[in-house]
């Protein structure tokens, strides 16, 4: 059994060495405690369960504490995948709901699985997600100073089970000032994907992550043959000629676990019941 999460990168707002205690040990926290319900639970629903209290932390930006867009509005993003069974759910740009990662998770059992906008908020109500607002001071005084905090605090899981099955999760409150209606990675492929052989989840500058469908590539190259290491140094290679900005965490079927980033530096952190390992 192997878990791996992140909790995106640090903004330039929030080097100082106090915030990054407060992620090392908010990780640390996180990823024992996901540990121990992974012990009675498979991957998906020890994916949920990581991401929801990673949503539930304001230190991160994802559900509590998600970035405030250009309209003064917050629309969050989160998917969920089943590398078992190969399936896909997610919602994209969701108001007011608490744990967007929990909604996706209903999606699973539809066919109509990843809903965006008010179709999403309106499948939450129905759903008995009540309306929960997740904007915090910090945030709205940002956003009123026009401090762009460079965004880029999205949550990730992915998780091996005891079984052998992979699940990733990826939730995020978007860059931060983003135009009403710009749709993130991490409802998409690029952002998150799994099947039987990898699972990867991935933060950073959505455009830059979709141009180059990373989670999508290391998914395919691992399940191709690569080890997960290579697979990780192509696909980052492919970021260099536009610069791209990403991070990402993956785990193969093998139990072996990864991640990189093209910028300093992800905060991320892993348990295997045994091994800690956290961002330093
Ligand atoms: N990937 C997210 C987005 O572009 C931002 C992040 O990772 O923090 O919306």
């Amino acid at each position: 059994m192997k878990l791996i999460i992140h909790g995106g990168f640090f903004s330039e707002s929030s080097k100082d060495d106090a915030t990054k205690l407060a992620k090392q040990n908010a990780l640390e926290r996180i990823v024992k405690e996901s540990y121990e319900y992974l012990k009675t639970h498979n991957a998906i629903e020890t994916a949920v369960y990581a991401v929801t209290l990673l949503e539930d932390d304001a230190l991160f930006n994802a559900g509590i504490g998600s970035q405030i867009q250009s309209d003064g509005k917050i629309r969050m993003s989160a998917s969920l995948m089943d590398g078992e069974i190969q399936k896909m759910s997610g919602v994209i740009n969701i108001e007011e709901v608490k744990n967007p990662i929990q909604v996706a998770q209903v999606l699973m059992a539809y066919d109509d699985r990843v809903l965006g906008g008010s179709g999403a908020t309106n499948f939450a109500r129905q759903h008995g997600f009540e309306v929960f607002s997740t904007e915090i001071p910090q945030r709205r005084a940002e956003f009123e100073a026009k401090l762009a905090s460079k965004g880029l605090g999205t949550v990730g899981c992915v998780v091996l089970d005891r079984d052998g099955k992979l699940a990733a999760a990826t939730s995020t409150g978007g860059k931060g000032f983003e135009i009403p209606g710009r749709i993130s990675d991490s409802a998409t492929v690029a952002g998150n994907y799994a099947n039987h052989f990898c699972a990867v989840s991935l933060t950073g500058v959505g455009e830059d992550i979709v141009s180059n469908a990373t989670a999508a590539k290391i998914v395919t190259r691992v399940t191709d043959g690569f080890a997960l290491k290579d697979a990780f140094a192509k696909t980052f290679d492919e970021l260099l000629p536009y610069d791209g900005f990403a991070g990402a965490i993956a785990i193969d079927c093998d139990g072996n676990m990864f991640h990189q980033d093209s910028h300093p530096s992800m905060v991320f952190a892993s348990f295997d019941g045994e091994n800690f390992e956290v961002f330093k």
